[in-house]
């Protein structure tokens, strides 16, 4: 596994992470061995990132995640995020002690404002945010879904912590944020965490079969290769079987030239 730093936190973080949306929906009817199986096989194999939600299954994402990782919970680095209603000061506090339950941790390595919402004022959520660092519930700071202008913005807002990462939908069928937020966030060295690497399950069919042969690789390892070709960028892809997991782990182990990745966006 390949890690890069978040942000300047000096932190490392695995390249290829796991992402927990959908992971334990109620549809599964609490037949979900098979989910944290699949959590622990990533940890084994490096994967030390995990993303999560409290809006994910209701809470039941975060819960599964600290049953992955109950005895491992130094070898991880845990995100989740809080959502819009909950983006008032006291609001984000409470949602920041509910998931630290959920996921029976002391803190949580990273704490991400799911979006942006423009009927709080940044400053008001980035002040609680401030006072969970202070506190020691949370370690660092993230933002998902905000524009480079919103990101300053949360910047702007601190006082004396930092924006670590902005978790952004990113991969080779949805490039936009190529036009602007990824350059700002290479310039101002705050990580890309790229959500919805896989296209939500949509692989790409057209990749160049020559580059699939001669690397050995699936579909969907030559889009989470292509995806963190950047420094700046690690890729959080769900997979809810160990199969998957396993698939997506080794995506990394070796990377493309330039003039493949070219073609790649080409096919
Ligand atoms: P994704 O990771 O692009 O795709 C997940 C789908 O790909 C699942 O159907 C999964 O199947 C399949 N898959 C995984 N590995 C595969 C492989 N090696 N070969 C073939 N298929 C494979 O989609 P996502 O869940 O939307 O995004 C990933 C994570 O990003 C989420 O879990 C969440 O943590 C985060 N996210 C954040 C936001 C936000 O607003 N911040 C929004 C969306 C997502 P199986 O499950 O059967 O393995």
């Amino acid at each position: 596994m390949e890690y890069r730093e978040l942000g300047r936190t000096g932190e490392k973080v695995s390249v290829i992470g796991m992402g927990c949306w959908q992971i334990g929906l109620s549809k599964n009817h609490g037949d979900w061995a098979g989910e944290v199986a699949s959590l622990r096989r990533g940890i084994e194999l490096g994967m030390n990132l995990i993303d999560t939600a409290e809006r994910y299954s209701a809470g039941r994402s975060e819960e599964l995640v600290g049953e992955a990782v109950r005895d491992c919970r130094d070898d991880v680095f845990i995100a989740t995020k809080v959502a819009p209603p909950n983006l008032h000061h006291d609001a984000v506090i409470r949602a920041c002690k509910d998931s630290v339950r959920r996921l029976g941790v002391s803190h949580v390595d990273l704490y991400q404002v799911h979006w942006p919402d423009p009927a709080v004022p940044i400053k008001e959520t980035m002040s609680a945010m401030e006072q969970l660092v202070r506190d020691g519930l949370v370690r660092y700071i993230g933002v998902s879904n905000f524009s480079a202008a919103e990101t300053e913005d949360a910047r702007a807002a601190l006082a004396r912590n930092e924006i670590s990462s902005n978790q952004v939908e990113y991969a080779l069928t949805n490039r936009s944020v190529e036009s602007d937020i990824l350059p700002y966030c290479v310039r101002e060295n705050i990580t890309l965490m790229a959500y919805s690497p896989l296209a939500r399950g949509r692989i790409v069919g057209s990749i160049p079969a020559d580059i699939l042969r001669k690397y050995a690789m699936s579909p969907a390892q030559a889009m989470l290769n292509w995806v963190t070709r950047n420094e700046q960028v690690v890729a959080i892809p769900k997979a809810s079987s160990v199969k998957h997991q396993e698939e997506n782990a080794s995506s990394v182990a070796v990377r493309l030239s330039a003039a493949e990745y070219d073609k790649m966006q080409q096919g």
